[in-house]
């Protein structure tokens, strides 16, 4: 049976008392007074030196790479060492960027993530996106120079990174309606199009903007491209923040490219033979199991106060808790507290064996954990009354912040098709 281990409960004491310092006084501002969360998440990296042990991750990352392609060159049985030692490069690569599957270190990963989301899931959502999303697709298509030049500072969070795939038109079904392009001149490319819903967009200082690739063909036929643009590039706009439900401590925006001109060595990987689809489902499958953890920390949260609410609000004589509508609330949220952190400690045990988790298996888990925050969180408000309608507490926040896990990382209904479609085949 898995649970967390004394070395995982002192890391988890240890961020919890870094969000009760430094994220919770700010909570206010992080929500209502459009303060970037960028300089808090700083701080987490420097406090518990994530930054320096991204730092080195990448260094060993680097040279590995570097040694399996010299060996590459010198040995004709090269093609064969260079996969096995593919994994635990990949697997440190993933640790630097916080998103751990193939080793025994990924609840250590997931730790930071229930706990930031006890008080400010946003913090995690704008932290994800820069290192899991936008780092890792340098990591996993860049060469050596683009991750010199881009994905190390991502790591370490010196810079902040945005991945758009999204489109306004497109949504769900990313790759198929993607209009946006990449056309050939020369030696060099246009980009053109517009991205929506883009975490870190505002601020961003690198971007992944991914594209087909223009050849005077149907857009159905059209390869898939992902390129790296940088803050301030002529013809390349960022929006300032959108207004939304929740998740107001990670900004969101537009971005819009007209003839944006970039050398293939903003072209991730420099070939356009690379494609995107495969290397993506391993993200998404990623991004879905931190999506567990996220609900986990809303939960264990929304259930705290709940319970701390119940005991104290006296009705009718007696505290709320011992009215049997109240219990089943609380016991509710028990059950979806426990089902979701079997679900997690179920990734963690499968990555420890070095077994990663399906596609589907991380849908299941995304989708589950998702409804069950957010109905928890609903819940969570009802029980607090009026109280649970006013900012002031935090349940209204929480439930917000838990709706967006039923769309970002593919809507409940895509999840669903994905586990159907996976049970039928
Ligand atoms: C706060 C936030 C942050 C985000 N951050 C990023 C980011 O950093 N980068 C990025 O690229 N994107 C980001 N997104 C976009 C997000 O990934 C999309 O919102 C999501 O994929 C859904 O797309 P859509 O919003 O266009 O909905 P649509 O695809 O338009 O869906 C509308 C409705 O139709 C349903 N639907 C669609 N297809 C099907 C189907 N086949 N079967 C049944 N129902 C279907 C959907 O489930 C939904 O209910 C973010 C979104 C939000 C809200």
């Amino acid at each position: 049976m898995y649970e967390w281990s004394e070395e995982h409960t002192m890391i988890r004491e240890a961020v919890r008392d870094f969000v009760e310092k430094e994220v919770r006084p700010q909570r206010e501002e992080l929500e209502f007074g459009d303060t970037p969360p960028y300089d808090v998440i700083r701080k987490l990296y420097k406090t518990f030196g994530m930054d320096e042990m991204a730092r080195a991750s990448f260094a060993k990352r680097i040279a590995s790479e570097q040694r399996a392609s010299e060996a590459a060159t010198a040995h004709s049985n090269a093609s064969e060492r260079d996969r096995s030692d593919e994994k635990p490069v990949a697997a440190e690569a993933a640790k630097a960027s916080g998103r751990d599957q193939g080793g025994g270190g990924a609840g250590f990963m997931l730790l930071p993530i229930i706990e930031l989301c006890r008080c400010s899931p946003g913090l995690v959502t704008a932290m994800g996106v820069s290192t899991g999303l936008a780092a890792s697709t340098i990591m996993s298509r860049g060469t050596v120079a683009q991750k010199e030049r881009w994905a190390l500072d991502l790591l370490t969070f010196d810079k902040v990174g945005a991945w758009a795939i999204t489109e306004a038109d497109s949504g769900s079904d990313a790759f198929g309606r993607m209009a946006a392009t990449a056309k050939r001149d020369g030696d060099e490319y246009l980009l053109n199009g517009s991205k929506t819903f883009i975490t870190n967009g505002p601020y961003a200082d690198t971007t992944v903007f991914i594209c087909k690739l223009d050849e005077g063909n149907p857009p159905a036929e059209r390869k898939i491209l992902s390129f790296v643009l940088e803050k301030g590039m002529p013809g390349f706009e960022q929006t300032k923040p959108m207004r939304k439900m929740g998740m107001h401590s990670s900004p969101t925006g537009m971005l819009f490219l007209t003839d944006v001109r970039v050398g293939k060595d903003r072209l991730l990987g420099e070939t356009e033979d690379v494609p995107y689809r495969e290397g993506a489902k391993e993200a998404f499958s990623i991004e879905r199991v931190g999506v567990a953890a996220m609900s986990l920390g809303i939960i264990e949260r929304c259930l705290e106060l709940s319970l701390e609410y119940a005991k104290t609000c006296v009705r009718f004589g007696k505290p709320i808790g011992e009215h049997q509508l109240i219990q089943e609330k609380l016991a509710k949220m028990e059950m979806h507290r426990l089902n979701v952190e079997n679900m997690v400690f179920r990734s963690i045990e499968k990555s420890s064996a070095g077994a990663a988790m399906t596609l589907s298996e991380a849908s299941v888990m995304k989708l589950y954990s998702a409804r069950a925050a957010m109905e928890v969180a609903l819940e969570a408000v009802q029980l607090h009354g009026g109280n649970g309608y006013m900012a002031e507490f935090e349940v209204e926040q929480l439930a917000r912040d838990a709706k967006v896990l039923q769309i970002y990382a593919g809507t409940d209904e895509i999840q669903i098709s994905q586990i159907a479609r996976n049970l039928l085949a």
